[in-house]
């Protein structure tokens, strides 16, 4: 769970908070004010992810393909986890 900015309480949980992106505010499960992501954070954490999966599409293998495009998203996710923090909106 993601502590909420508003009242401290748990907010959303991890599932939700994968699929919080910039322009998609959610309400708190405990306070119910709306909590977001920044879309400069939001961008911060994607691209590293997005990069792996371009480099993806350079190799011919498609083994290569698919295990980066995995990697990419495996990366995109965790970094969104990891990196992007929850504002008040
Ligand atoms: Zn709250």
């Amino acid at each position: 769970m993601y502590q909420c900015p508003h009242c401290g309480k748990p907010a959303i949980s991890l599932i939700r908070k994968i699929f919080l992106g910039p322009g998609a505010p959610v309400p708190c499960q405990a306070c119910e004010k709306t909590v977001k992501v920044t879309f400069s954070d939001w961008l911060k954490s994607t691209l590293p992810g997005a990069a792996v999966m371009i480099a993806a599409l350079f190799f011919d293998s498609d083994l290569m393909v698919y295990g980066l495009s995995l990697i990419g998203l495996a990366l995109m996710i965790s970094l969104h986890l990891l990196w992007v923090p929850l504002v008040k909106e």
